[in-house]
């Protein structure tokens, strides 16, 4: 019996997610703000719920193929060329997947060996390395720097190529530091990547999420990066949808074939009324989204001049994304323990940069997916706090 109840070593390896760990000890307080959603605070729009109360009504509930409906992928081949100037297959090099994430565990499960390494960004969205463990590869973290406004350093890539590197995961706009790559700065990274043989993958789900005239740039765009890139997109965070579990990946045909492979296993295809409803998505007015954009903005403009009004706190503007990443090392705190104290003295529960990777001690992450008045008090909490600690 002991043996049967055993856990197998690869669920075992998976680490816990730093950014759960904060939200669980929360529990035991009732007078919490919460800034370490990672999600829209805003509910899906009514002209996509109405497309998928219209699909389920005409019968659009039954298995649809690995890929996804081919009016799918039509309407997301539309978008990407128009948007992101990328000129894909529908038949071939586009699937719908489970949000982004069911985009990137299929694209590691499918391009990665045991023993491969996969350079990540670090500070980045933890679930990288886990997923990476996952498909039996190892994760090698490349730094962002504040210096470098957490933007990626090509040859801190470099650094770290080695024979068994397979994959560079590039993801921009960041989570956490909400940094936006340059084209430049991903014209160095398509180099290295052609140079060394390497795949690309792009973790592009907040590509929409921009500031400042900030321009998104898709990595497969630029010239020969398209057969290197498997680029991930998803409906979560532009139209406000992450309960809807759908987003589509984009590759080479042997890639999305590999994927889709797997898919069959692992999910068969996302939910039928989420695709109808990303469609109505794509195709419909951006009203929204701008909405939520100017919203964010504004917060944006409120939390940094908060921070960095704090004697001990300093704060770089993000570019993109929800989130803002403070340097809170004058404060003499570890970011852990800077994110209980926060959590103990002022009750806003953060995330501590560490969640997202050695390189993020010294940080905290603080979403802004929540009301401007939630953002003041907690701003006026925090700056309490840090009074009477310092
Ligand atoms: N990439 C990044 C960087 C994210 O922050 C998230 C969600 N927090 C995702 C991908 C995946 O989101 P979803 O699966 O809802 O599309």
């Amino acid at each position: 019996m002991a043996r049967l109840l055993k856990l197998s070593k690869r669920s075992e390896k998976i680490p816990k997610s730093g950014i759960r760990k904060m939200f669980d000890l929360a529990q035991k307080y009732t007078d919490v703000i919460n800034l370490s959603i990672g999600e829209p605070d805003f509910d899906t729009p009514p002209h996509i719920i109405e497309a998928a109360i219209r699909a389920m009504k005409a019968g659009y509930t039954h298995y649809t193929v690995n890929a996804g409906f081919s009016e799918f992928r039509k309407t997301v081949s539309e978008k990407l060329r128009k948007e992101n100037g990328i000129d894909a297959d529908p038949d071939e090099e586009i699937m719908a997947t489970a949000g982004g994430m069911g985009g990137l565990s299929l694209a590691m499960l499918t391009i990665i060996d045991p023993g491969d390494e996969v350079l990540i960004p670090n500070p980045g969205f933890p679930n990288y390395a886990a997923q990476v463990v996952l498909a039996g590869g190892k994760p090698i973290s490349y730094p962002l720097k504040e210096e470098d406004n957490f933007r990626v350093d090509v040859n801190d890539i470099v650094k770290r190529i080695t024979k068994k590197t397979k994959v560079i995961l590039v993801n921009s706009p960041s989570n956490p530091t909400g940094s936006v790559l340059k084209e430049k700065e991903l014209k160095n990274i398509a180099d290295i990547a052609l140079e060394h043989e390497l795949l690309v993958i792009s973790d592009e789900a907040y590509e929409a999420i921009l500031y400042d005239g900030a321009k998104h740039i898709s990595i497969a765009s630029l010239p020969e990066m398209k057969e290197k890139t498997v680029s991930i997109f998803t409906f979560s965070k532009t139209y406000a949808m992450t309960g809807w579990r759908i987003g589509f990946a984009v590759a080479q045909k042997e890639i999305i074939e590999g994927m889709l492979e797997l898919q069959e296993h692992i999910l068969v295809h996302p939910s039928s009324i989420s695709q109808m409803a990303a469609i109505a998505a794509l195709r419909g007015s951006k009203d929204y989204t701008q909405m939520m954009l100017k919203e964010y903005a504004e917060r944006r403009e409120i939390i940094t001049e908060e921070l960095n009004s704090m004697p001990t706190v300093t704060c770089l503007k993000p570019e993109g994304a929800f989130y803002v990443f403070p340097n809170i090392k004058k404060t003499g705190m570890s970011s852990t323990e800077m994110a209980m104290n926060l959590l103990e003295k002022a009750r806003i529960i953060t995330v501590p940069g560490t969640a997202f990777g050695e390189y993020g001690e010294g940080y905290v992450r603080i979403s802004y997916s929540t009301s401007k008045e939630k953002i003041r008090e907690a701003m006026d909490r925090m700056r309490v706090a840090l009074e009477k600690l310092a």
